[in-house]
């Protein structure tokens, strides 16, 4: 839609008052995608109500290309574009890859973008998130972490599980805690009870020598440590953000 003088404006000045924190990014993309001013006072209302951007326009751009999130399903987060660039760059031209817990499908997306010769393969419990993710053109199938894929033969497993302690979800931005699936975020006591399970798929499914790339947060890289190395993983590497939070952890399965 193009804009009357002010319109984006008017609008920005709106999702603030709601409480939006990058409200001019927002209003310019409502605008962008709304097909008329109808539909368009509807979404702005929706998110002035708190609902995620990404469920209303239907669409989130991670590493620089739309994904599709239907409502009800985790929106990818830009956090987790470190995670899945280091993917790509680790995965073979013709490698084998698993995104866990794949949700809309982001990673997957990323990895079949940038490396088009692989195959990769995503799981999710949540069925709306399989079917999201299928219609991103993803190879997904609904299950239980590693469960529904065959042993060995992976180069590579990603994994965005949920790994916000039970406790702390209360901490979460508000839009969050009203709206966003508590599957894809609830870890548990300690955060970490899909991790755990994680880590021991990714040593069933990857060869020797391949790489788990793991998204956590807080002080999570800490207790990951032990588990890796008695599931045959070698050190952990963590990676942090510009603000030095950590958002993630790589290994690679002893040759
Ligand atoms: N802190 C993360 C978020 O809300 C938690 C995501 C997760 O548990 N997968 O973005």
């Amino acid at each position: 839609m193009l804009p009357g003088p002010g319109v984006v404006e008017s609008m920005a000045s709106r999702l603030a008052a709601a409480g939006c924190v990058a409200a001019g990014d927002e209003a310019a993309e409502l605008v962008a995608r709304a097909p008329d001013e109808g539909v368009l006072e509807a979404w702005l209302g929706r998110r002035e109500g708190g609902e995620p951007l990404a469920w209303i326009t239907g669409t989130v751009l991670f590493c620089g290309r739309p994904v599709g999130v239907d409502p009800g399903v985790y929106v990818p987060r830009p956090q987790t574009e470190g995670l899945a660039r280091r993917a790509a760059s680790l995965l073979p031209a013709r490698g084998r890859a698993a995104d866990l817990c794949t949700g809309a499908g982001a990673v997957a997306v990323h990895l079949m973008a940038a490396v088009p010769g692989a195959l990769v393969a995503g799981t999710d419990v949540d069925e709306s998130a399989v079917r999201c993710a299928r219609r991103n053109g993803v190879d997904a199938v609904v299950g239980d972490v590693d469960g529904p894929l065959a042993s060995g033969g992976f180069d590579l497993v990603a994994a965005v599980p949920p790994y916000v302690p039970t406790g702390e979800l209360q901490f979460l931005p508000v839009d969050v805690r009203r709206y966003e699936p508590p599957l894809a975020l609830d870890g548990g006591g300690d955060g970490l009870a899909v991790v755990r399970r994680v880590v021991a798929g990714a040593a069933r499914l990857l060869r020797p020598g391949g790489w788990l790339l793991l998204e956590v947060g807080g002080s999570q890289d800490r207790l990951v440590e032990p588990w890796l190395a008695s599931s045959g993983f070698g050190p952990g590497l963590a990676w942090r953000d510009d603000e030095g939070d950590l958002r993630g952890v790589a290994a690679r399965l002893d040759a």
